[in-house]
């Protein structure tokens, strides 16, 4: 039952939506149509929070949009097309108003498992707020008339912090599985409870992600990765059997690593403090035990650690991708920043300028960083040395150099004592070769 409610009453005013959204929102209006801020920007608005952007839904259709803003609206999407329009440099999603689905046309298709793999009947603005996921995202604000429509109690639920979905869950989530993600992540970020109904039917139905684009899911993952509550969205996740249907190749310990916790922390900590985050560093902290697994059986079979740490990424990436599908110049920085770990962990004095001139030598640095927190020696401490060397002035990076050079001959001939005393007691073979072959890769570098 549509209810209406006062904007101003819950504090908002039409300025909150800033003046670009403003002049797309008027300017559909003036050609006619009818439009309204929709969605996450809304439901931001009335928590108080800082929406990330303005969603719009009008009764144009995407060919009506592109009319009305010309070369400043583009046409993307084929499973759920939308018009992309720019505005002062601000970008805006406006999505035409969605009816039921309709097997009969061409513009709706559902696959034999009720996956809707085509989304595209327009209707009316009753109807297109039935197809929206969650009630607390089918609000519809007027700054004209200064109004919020409410066709699903979102509001009510907002109020108690409860994430319920519209309609049947359980059909919902056949139609797109990705809801059970968009779940996950708004319980985390909005820290609302998922309603019993909405909950349940997610751990029987987490495998269903399997069949949505990994193109997609790769989309997903960055919008998971950057809500700015990835710590308590892991365990969420997790719990809901998500997880694993993303991140196929992570075993629990993963999950619960020290390192993943501390990455997720940093991350939050970053956006947090308005501050960029880079997916492949999320990436490659998430794979990192899988690729250093697939390198030491590499190692164990005699394999050089160059060639051991290249093919390891490599097929990690390859598996990781039928999941999620990473581009390949966000696999180039995950390799970057994986193959930087023994160059840094063991560099000779003569290339660290050319280390530190690397571009992927600061996210190389921080994952090092990280590792060493975790306590993970295969970093040789060197974290901590770089840092120093960083912060140091040039006098006192000739010294810190030398005595890297003083360390590494040291390290040398403790581990040609430790192989020869090991050929003659044949013991701990593995362990001495293992870094045997870390420190030339130093001397490689
Ligand atoms: P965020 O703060 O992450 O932007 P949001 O709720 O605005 O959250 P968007 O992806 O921007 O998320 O989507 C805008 C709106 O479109 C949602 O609020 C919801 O109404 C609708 N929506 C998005 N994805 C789906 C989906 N898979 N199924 C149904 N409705 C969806
Ligand atoms: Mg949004």
């Amino acid at each position: 039952m549509l209810q209406y409610h006062s904007a101003r009453d819950y504090g908002i005013n039409p300025e909150d939506l800033g003046t670009p959204a403003l002049q797309v929102i008027n300017e559909l209006h003036k050609a006619g149509f009818q439009a309204f801020v929709v969605g996450g920007g809304i439901r931001d608005l009335l928590l108080g929070l800082h929406p990330k952007d303005f969603d719009i839904a009008t009764n144009a259709t995407p060919e009506q949009v592109k009319r009305v803003f010309g070369r400043h609206c583009q046409i993307i999407g084929r499973r759920f097309q939308l018009a992309h329009v720019y505005q002062e440099r601000h970008l805006f999603e406006v999505a035409t108003f969605r009816a039921p689905h309709d097997n009969q046309s061409q513009r709706s298709q559902t696959s034999a498992h009720g996956m809707i793999t085509r989304d595209n009947v327009w209707g009316t603005i009753d109807q297109d707020a039935l197809r929206r996921d969650f009630t607390a995202n089918a609000l519809y604000y007027n700054p004209k008339t200064g109004e919020i429509l409410d066709f699903a109690n979102g509001l009510a639920d907002i109020k108690r912090k409860k994430l319920r979905m519209i309609g049947d869950p359980s059909t919902r989530y056949r139609e797109d599985p990705v809801r059970m993600l968009r779940a996950a992540r708004l319980s985390a970020k909005l820290d609302f409870t998922i309603e019993e109904k909405t909950l349940e039917p997610i751990y029987h139905l987490a495998y269903l992600l399997k069949s949505v684009s990994a193109h997609r899911l790769y989309d997903e993952s960055l919008k998971l990765f950057s809500c700015g509550h990835l710590q308590n969205l892991l365990t969420i996740l997790h719990q809901l059997n998500l997880f694993s249907a993303l991140f196929p190749l992570l075993e629990e310990r993963v999950v619960n690593s020290e390192l993943v916790q501390l990455a997720a922390k940093n991350t939050d900590d970053r956006l947090q403090q308005g501050k960029s985050i880079n997916p492949a560093f999320f990436y490659a902290v998430l794979l990192w035990d899988w690729q250093q697994k697939l390198t030491n059986n590499a190692l164990a079979q005699g394999e050089d650690l160059f060639p051991a740490q290249q093919n390891a990424a490599i097929e990690t990436l390859n598996l990781q991708s039928k999941s999620t599908a990473i581009p390949r110049f966000v696999g180039q920085t995950i390799r970057d920043i994986w193959e930087l770990q023994p160059r840094l962990a063991f560099p000779r004095a003569k290339i660290v300028p050319k280390l530190i001139s690397q571009p992927r030598f600061r996210a190389g640095f921080d994952f090092l960083w990280l590792r060493e927190q975790t306590g993970d020696s295969g970093t040789n401490d060197m974290a901590a040395w770089w840092e120093a060397y960083q912060q140091a002035t040039s006098d006192e990076q000739e010294k810190l150099l030398k005595a890297l050079d003083k360390q590494r001959a040291k390290t040398i001939a403790k581990e040609k004592a430790d192989k020869a005393e090991a050929n003659a007691q044949k013991p701990k073979k593995r362990k001495a070769k293992t870094t045997k072959v870390a420190v030339n890769s130093g001397e490689n570098a």
